[in-house]
């Protein structure tokens, strides 16, 4: 039996990871949940999973908590209740877990996922800003610790499994900053977000409903728009250097509409390795959660013939500038991509509010990473890190039209 701490439980990923539990009930049990806002959701979660121990973001909310858990009468065996920064990174780091998902969304999760790997849990890590503001901190902290980072993320899921059998992937001793022998190239697959078919010159009238209607995928509202611009995978690009080790120049992108090959690895001879598998996060959860064994299940089975056709096309960079400025960033390395990050998470928690236009995005996160450009440093510590993050959002917001 894994025991579980899913942190973000109330989230996209944090519910389909708790539908996996829900599925396997003989091999998976939850000993942490942790939330920002939604009570309602928790107070399910904790009646049907019974957890140890739960953590709130909000401070505040604690006590309603408690009260909703006694009048529910959950609280015949209650869980220890804490909250804040610190509660999260306890429940992150909760001795009885063997397992954390971190399901958090935006640099919020980098505590959280420094405190499990301190406490040498593995990570099934879908919080891909963790790894992108810090890689240059987490890194060292999973040589010392030992922990094991397996990647949630659809695409760095299917590249992980395109390496299994060799003894770099069979010890899932990733971001080490050494790509495994043999690898050339990864090719990482995108949908290409709610904008693909619309004409770059429609983008200016793009509304928040427009942006976070996904052709191919539910998920969380920032990561739907990340999807919109590309910067989710241009973070994605980024994530996969840190995970996999790889030069820049050898992580593509390709437009995939059908979102079927979740991505592509390229090895010395010129073989191509590709996953496949209908876009749903449920698979590459379940790889976490059950690695390196892979589990039955009775999910939907891939039939090409109904999928008839699979299409790929180099992504316009005129239609997508947070493609180039994630390069630059990553190329850049050290503080930038937290940077680059801040900047993308404060220009879209803006355009959610209808505060600024679809292609301020861009634009706000070049000016951060412009302006950050004499100050950049090239081995940052933690504090370095929460610096820059704090910095940049407030010239984003600053910056704004
Ligand atoms: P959601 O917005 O659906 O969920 C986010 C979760 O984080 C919720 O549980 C939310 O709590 C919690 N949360 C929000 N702010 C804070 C905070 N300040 N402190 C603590 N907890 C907080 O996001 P997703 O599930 O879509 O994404 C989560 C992460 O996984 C992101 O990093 C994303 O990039 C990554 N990811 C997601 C995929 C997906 O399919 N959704 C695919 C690949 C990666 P509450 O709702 O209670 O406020």
């Amino acid at each position: 039996m894994k025991a579980l701490s899913i942190l973000g439980s109330t989230g996209s990923i944090g519910t389909q990871t708790l539908e996996i539990v829900d599925d396997f009930p003989e091999l998976f049990k939850v000993v942490a949940l942790t939330a920002g806002k939604n009570l309602d959701l928790l107070v399910k979660q904790i009646q049907r999973h019974r957890p140890e121990v739960v953590a709130l973001a909000d401070p505040n909310s604690i006590a309603e908590l408690q009260e909703r858990l006694t009048s529910c009468g959950a609280a015949l065996k209650p869980p220890v209740l804490l909250a804040g920064s610190d509660g999260i990174c306890a429940a992150a780091a909760w001795a009885s877990a063997d397992l954390v998902v971190t399901g958090i969304v935006g640099c919020a999760g980098l505590l959280p996922t420094l405190a499990a790997i301190r406490a040498g849990k593995d990570l099934a890590l879908a919080n891909k800003e963790t790894l992108i503001a810090a890689g240059p901190v987490v890194l060292p902290e999973l040589e010392k610790s030992g922990s094991r980072l397996l990647p949630a993320d659809s695409e760095h899921s299917a590249i992980f499994q395109c390496l299994q059998g060799t003894p770099w992937a069979d010890s899932a001793r990733l971001s080490t900053g050494i790509a495994p022998p043999g690898l050339r190239r990864i090719q990482l697959t995108a949908s290409g977000g709610a904008f693909r078919d619309w004409d770059p010159a429609d983008l200016s009238k793009a509304t928040v409903a427009d942006a976070t209607s996904h052709p191919n995928w539910s998920m969380g509202r920032k990561i739907t728009v990340d999807s919109a611009s590309l910067m989710n995978k241009g973070l994605e690009v980024i994530e996969a250097h840190y995970l996999f080790g790889l030069d820049y120049n050898e992580i593509e992108i390709v437009i995939h509409p059908q979102s079927i090959i979740h991505s592509m690895v390229e090895l010395a001879d010129s073989s191509v390795l590709a996953q496949l598998g209908w876009p749903d996060m449920k698979l590459p959860l379940l790889y976490c959660l059950s690695w390196p064994q892979r589990l039955e299940t009775p999910w939907r089975r891939l039939d090409l013939t109904e999928v008839a056709e699979l299409t790929f096309r180099k992504p316009n960079p005129a239609m997508y500038p947070c493609m180039d400025l994630a390069y630059a960033a990553g190329r850049a390395g050290g503080t930038m991509p937290a940077v680059l990050n801040a900047a993308n998470e404060q220009a879209v928690a803006m355009f959610l509010e209808e505060r600024i236009q679809f292609l301020d995005i861009p634009k706000l996160i070049e000016h951060t990473c412009t302006k950050h450009q004499q100050e950049l440093r090239a081995d940052p510590s933690l504090a370095d890190v929460l610096a820059v993050d704090s910095w940049a959002r407030l010239i984003t917001a600053e910056a704004a039209p």
